[in-house]
């Protein structure tokens, strides 16, 4: 079988792009280098051994993206690309619309150009918004706060009347909680430009000494220790969980929608403090206000992901910060 997938060279495309190797499939990576870049391909090959087909594209040109998917008739498709920062989504809003709506619409009217009906969407959580109760499942409300998390719903939508319309298709929609950590070879990883957003990066960081100390952003929620809670997920299981997902589009369900998450939500303290006890090094911190936008806590239900798509993390938090520190130390 052969997969392509978009954005392959970002962080969760090139952990997915080893599991697919490592399962046997054919993999062919599309992407414009905006958010990684071209030693990955090197590192995904290195890692399995395997040779994989690497085109430098950017999907909002329609007649490129047209002509990659005519050579390579893949039979599934995986999207991963698209642009991700929640804050600069609301400084540059047209552009977060234009790459990820005009990128996807091209992918798939290619791939309804050569006949390939077997779609696997990059969601978030972030469609959860603010979640009434916990944990959460795919039935909840969705809605969304800021332009990325539109651009997520939005495609959302489109997949969903895009199946209407198609009987033949088959998508499967990840909507994926907070992936961190890196491949155990510590050959592939996470690496944000400039200064991190999420927390995991920023911890790494301050741990090389690159930065003097964490902020924790409020300390007053209404959680354990009153810091925000997230359900992080090790990025080699949420890869490993693209490989379900390609196996469940071949029983032609239509839209299907998952969350993947572990279940378990864990706080901002619990993670630097896990980090330092497993890596055996101080992350000093300091609290400041909330961030705008955060929510106190969020955790998925995996019961639906563990029924349909067979899908059971392996992973532990300790697994997560180890590899995430491995990886900096290695790379920066
Ligand atoms: P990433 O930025 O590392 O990877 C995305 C890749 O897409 C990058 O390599 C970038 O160069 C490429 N890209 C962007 N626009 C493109 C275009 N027009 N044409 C070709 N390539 C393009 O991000 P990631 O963390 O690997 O995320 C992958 C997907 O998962 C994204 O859609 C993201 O929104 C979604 N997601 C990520 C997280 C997370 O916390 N990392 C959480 C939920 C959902
Ligand atoms: N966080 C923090 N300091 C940082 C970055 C994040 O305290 O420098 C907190 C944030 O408030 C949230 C958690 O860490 O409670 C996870 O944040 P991240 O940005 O990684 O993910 P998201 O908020 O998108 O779930």
């Amino acid at each position: 079988m052969k997969i392509l997938l978009t954005g392959g060279t970002g962080y969760i495309g090139a952990h997915t792009a080893v599991e697919a190797l490592n399962k046997g499939y054919e993999v062919v990576l599309v992407d414009n280098l905006s958010n990684s870049k071209k030693s990955v391909v090197n590192a995904i090959e290195q890692i399995t051994n395997k040779k994989v087909k690497f085109y430098q594209k950017d999907l909002c040109n329609k007649k490129d993206t047209f002509k990659i998917i005519a050579k390579e008739k893949p039979d599934q498709v995986i999207h991963f690309a698209g642009l991700k920062a929640v804050g600069e989504s609301v400084k540059i809003p047209l552009k977060y619309y234009e790459n990820n709506l005009v990128s996807t619409l091209n992918v798939l009217e290619a791939m309804q150009s050569v006949g390939c009906n077997n779609f696997i969407f990059s969601s978030s959580a972030t469609v959860y918004g603010e979640p009434k109760k916990l944990p959460i499942t795919e039935e909840f409300l969705v809605s969304a706060t800021n332009p990325y998390g539109r651009t997520k719903l939005f495609i959302e939508e489109i997949l969903r009347d895009y199946a209407k319309a198609n009987p033949n298709l088959n998508i499967c929609i990840l909507r994926y909680f907070n992936p961190v950590g890196a491949h155990p070879s510590a050959l592939i990883g996470e690496d944000p430009n400039g200064i991190p957003n999420n927390l995991m990066p920023y911890i790494t960081k301050v741990a090389m000494k690159k930065l003097p100390e964490l902020k924790i952003f409020g300390n007053d929620y209404p959680t354990k220790d009153g810091t925000g809670v997230r359900d992080y997920i090790h990025v080699v299981d949420l890869a490993r969980a693209h490989i379900c997902a390609i196996d469940k589009n071949l029983e032609n369900t239509g839209v299907t929608v998952y969350n993947v998450g572990t279940g378990v939500g864990y706080s901002v303290l619990e993670m630097v403090q896990t980090f330092e006890k497993v890596n055996n090094i101080l992350v000093p911190y300091s609290f400041v206000a909330r961030r705008a936008g955060d929510i106190p806590e969020c955790y998925a239900s995996n019961a639906k992901a563990e029924k349909e798509l067979r899908f059971k993390t392996q992973l532990s938090l300790e697994d997560m910060v180890k590899s995430a520190y491995e990886y900096e130390k290695k790379h920066n």
